[in-house]
């Protein structure tokens, strides 16, 4: 019985059976596994029928319907047998309890605005560019805009700190959208683009940028934005 599979029982089945037997899976009652056998009560097409099978030493099935005893089973031996193989192949893949981890984290806006402020990463951190694709990747495109619109706000910062945290969030805030692009999350990607391009295009000009690094780094959003595209959401 242990032996029996849904492939033992392809082979043993007339070809013409088995196909009618896949059709008809949910006609099975009762089923159980007694003395090394597998039974289970039948019920097609009005009739109720008791089959069992087993394929211990070798494929041996019985019936208490008309067909004739012979090498190749009848519908409700099939059938028994189907039902058997496949609630195993389902409780061999019950899924696992969940598993906490670093996906089940809250996002984490203080730790991430910390770094995106002072460029400086605590111990226990994992890079900035790994924590911004973990949220990615779980779609928090809200809680990233709020982020970003936050990272760029720098005009409460000590002047020679506005330049630095200033091009930091701009950074960043390209990867992520970069990301979301090719992550497939494109209308993610767009929103956070634009957020950010239209809060940059208000205050670009407040940030001094002696050597052109915050308009480089301006420019790299919009391209990133204007040439990285997944597959057109909308259309699927
Ligand atoms: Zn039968």
């Amino acid at each position: 019985m242990s032996q029996l599979s849904t492939d033992s029982l392809f082979r043993a089945a007339d070809p013409q059976t088995f196909a009618r037997a896949l059709l008809n899976l949910d006609c099975v009652d009762d089923l159980r596994q007694e003395h090394g056998q597998v039974c289970a009560t039948v019920t097609h097409q009005g009739l109720t029928h008791r089959a069992r099978l087993s394929n211990e030493e070798h494929f041996t099935w019985s019936c208490d319907c008309p067909e004739p005893p012979g090498e190749a089973p009848c519908l409700h031996a099939v059938l028994t047998g189907l039902n058997f193989t496949l609630d195993r192949h389902r409780r061999d893949r019950r899924p696992r309890p969940a598993r906490s981890g670093p996906y089940d984290r809250p996002f984490d806006h203080e730790g991430l605005m910390r770094r995106l402020r002072t460029g400086e990463s605590a111990p226990e951190d994992s890079p900035l560019a790994i924590s911004l694709l973990r949220e990615v990747a779980l779609g928090r495109s809200r809680e990233l805009q709020v982020l970003f619109d936050e990272a760029l706000d720098v005009f409460a910062l000590p002047a020679e700190e506005r330049g630095p945290a200033y091009l930091r969030a701009l950074h960043a805030a390209a990867e992520t959208i970069g990301q979301f692009l090719v992550n497939g999350q494109r209308m993610n990607g767009e929103d956070l683009h634009a957020t950010v391009s239209g809060y940059v295009e208000k205050t670009i000009d407040l940030i001094e940028d002696p050597d052109g690094a915050v308009a480089a780094a301006s420019r790299e959003i919009d391209w990133i934005a204007d040439n990285t595209y997944g597959p057109e959401e909308e259309d699927l």
